[in-house]
Parts: structure tokens; sequence; C-alpha cells
């Protein structure tokens, strides 16, 4: 992560370039926002930029060894702590080392690759550890002692990146108390929380915040459209989201799943030729927005065109799963190729219909009797 990555917020990411030009950098930051903000990014971005071997006038290179290893999360002096499960006592005494880390690290590092914008539940989704309670453990702040202790390997800084500090109990905020007062030279410690009343008073008085603000529309939008999102759905979606980003990845993907389980029912519709039923769903469409009448007949383009890689019997191209792939499997044996071509092609051409403000009730009863007939024939 780079601070060109992050979208905006050009006054903070100066104001951190600037702190280490002038040589005022406190030793520990507290880079405070809320879920959705880019607080953990620019946490990362800001590690990336101090161990750069050749920084730019505002940002790491992104070439030198220590930015490639910062790409990778791999860098040797950059250590991570984060919420996991609770452990007893008897655990805790039993292996005091909560390191037995090298798989929750590697899925810590994928994390921060796939969910950088991620809140705790994420977090929890992805290390399946559903439904127990994350904590920052004590063993988890003695490590912190035990690791910023040693030299640093390359001779830059020590980097110590703590997520959700709200979660460490007293015992742990205890036991990393003295090293956050007074780290060893060229240490510093990097914590990305939400909110601050939540962190305990001994902690809260040793950080210097930097506040990371959410994202405006405009930047959510560019975000969207880099991903390929069509301007009038990604202005929909970046209005709802309220400057989350991760709120609108997670309206996006809703979203897509939602018209891909409306199109399937449609097809089903339409190879039964079940006339009331088609009648009745073009009702439904007729209120739908524009965006998502359009929604509906992109996301029938894709599952199309995955029909069309399973007919070509690529099943490892397939990028549809479950219900989904049962789906393709059903329709590919079901149709040709050629069918398939030519269901495409109804679609697109109603897209473009569409678009051109053709009404939209004539458009969905017209398209589902062609797609019947494709079908049947
Ligand atoms: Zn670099």
């Amino acid at each position: 992560m780079q601070f060109a990555d992050i979208k905006g917020l050009q006054d903070t990411k100066q104001h951190l370039v600037n702190a280490i030009k002038h040589n005022h950098l406190a030793h520990a930051l507290l880079f405070l926002g809320p879920e959705g903000s880019p607080n953990l990014a620019m946490a990362l971005a800001m590690a990336t930029y101090i161990n750069c071997e050749d920084k730019e006038e505002a940002d790491a290179c992104g070439v030198c060894p220590s930015c490639q290893k910062m790409a990778k999360l791999v860098h040797p002096d950059v250590n991570f702590v984060y919420p996991s499960a609770s452990r007893s006592k008897e655990d805790e005494e039993k292996d005091p080392d909560p390191d037995k880390k090298s798989d929750i690290q590697s899925l810590w590092r994928q994390f921060l690759i796939d969910f950088p914008y991620g809140n705790i539940n994420d977090w929890m989704r992805h290390t399946g550890l559903d439904n127990k309670q994350l904590i920052i453990s004590v063993g988890a702040a003695r490590q912190i002692v035990k690791t910023l202790s040693l030299k640093s390997f390359e001779g830059g800084y020590k980097i110590m990146l703590i997520w959700l500090p709200e979660l460490m109990n007293t015992q742990a905020a205890n036991a990393i108390l003295k090293i956050l007062e007074e780290p060893p030279a060229k240490t510093l410690f990097f914590m990305v929380g939400n909110h601050i009343e939540q962190l305990l008073t001994t902690i809260r008085s040793r950080v210097q915040v930097v506040q990371v603000r959410l994202f405006s529309d405009e930047e959510i939008l560019s975000y969207l459209s880099e991903a390929g999102i069509a301007e009038p759905r990604a202005r929909e979606i970046a209005r709802l989201a309220d400057g989350s980003l991760r709120e609108a990845y997670r309206l996006l993907e809703e979203d897509e799943d939602e018209s891909t389980q409306q199109f399937k029912t449609w097809m089903r519709l339409c190879y039964n030729f079940d006339f009331t039923a088609i009648v009745r769903m073009s009702d439904a469409f007729f209120s739908m927005t524009k965006e998502s009448q359009k929604g509906l007949f992109s996301s029938g383009l894709a599952i199309l065109h995955e029909s069309l890689v399973k007919d070509a019997a690529a099943d490892e191209l397939l990028r549809v799963l479950g219900d989904d792939l049962v789906f393709v499997q059903n329709f590919s044996k079901v149709l040709t190729a050629d069918k398939i071509l030519a269901l495409s092609q109804q679609l697109s051409e109603s897209i473009y219909h569409l678009e051109r403000n053709a009404n939209p009730r004539i458009i969905f009863t017209n398209l589902s009797l062609q797609l019947g007939r494709i079908m049947r024939t």
C-alpha cells in the first residue's frame, strides 16, 4: 500500500509526509478513523514510505527492496498485532507465545490485501473465528515487547502496527505501557482504531492522533469506476455508502447477488413459457430503477458467458460457485453455444433499447418471449 493507492485525503498524506521531512514524527501514532475510512491503509502507506530507500517527494518509490517487501507485507521490521480469539489462562501458560502464527499471519496478510477497508466482522469471517470473542491478549502484548527489544533487521525503523487497540484488555495494555512510553530508538507504534473513547486512558494519553476522515462521494466514485462500474449506478452506490468504502463494496456485491438470483428465476419462466408469471415479473421490472433493470440484463450476460465457457468444457475458467454453478451446468446442458450466443445478443440489444428509453415493460415481455423461443427451438 502506498499513498497513491488511497484516493483523495491529500491533507492527511501531506501532514504525515511533512512530519517525516521535518523530523517531528511522534513515536506513537493513532490513525483514528471511522469504519470504512482509509485509517489502516494510511498506516500501511506511511510504513511503506518511512522505510522506502528511495523516497519521492510525496510517496514511496514502490520499487526498492523495502517497498517490494511492504507490497507483499513481509517486511521483517514491520510487525502486526491484531485481535484474535481469546484464550484461557491455562492456554496462555502452556503456550505463552500466541505465535502459532504461520497460519494466522498468512490469513492476516491476505486480509490486508483483500479487505484493507474491512472491519472486525470481516476479519472474523476471514479467519473462520465467527462467534468467538476477539481480543488483543496479554500474550500478544508480551510478544510486542519481545519483538521490539530485538534489533532492526534492515537498519531502518521498526514499526509495530496494532489494529484495533480498542480490543486490548487492561492487562495487555499494562504490558506495553513502558515500551510505549520509552521505546527503543527508531521504533514506531502505529495504532489503527475507530473509537478513541474505547481506548484505555493509559494508552490514549501516550499516542498522537492522526485523524483519518471518511471518503467523499467523488473519491468513492473513482474507486467504483476503476472497478468498471458505470456512472449512474456507481453514483447511487457512492451516495448510499456515505463515505465508507467497505459499505460501497458491500452494496456492490449485494446488488450483483440479487440480480443474478432474479435472472435465474426469470430464465426458468422463459424456458417454461409461463406467461402469467412473465407478465407479473414485467410489472416488477417496470417499477425498478433503470440502473437495476440494466443490472439484471448485465448479470444475465455474465451468466451466459459462464455457460459458454462451460460449454467449451473449460471448467477451471468458471468463476461461479454453488447454486450458480448448478444453474450454469444445467443451462449449458440444455443449450448449445449457438443458442447461448443468440440469447446474449438479445440481452445486449435490450440493454441498448433501455438506454434509449424504450418502454421497459414492452422490452421485458418481448425479450422473455424471444428468449423462451430460442431456448425451446
Ligand atoms: Zn521504495
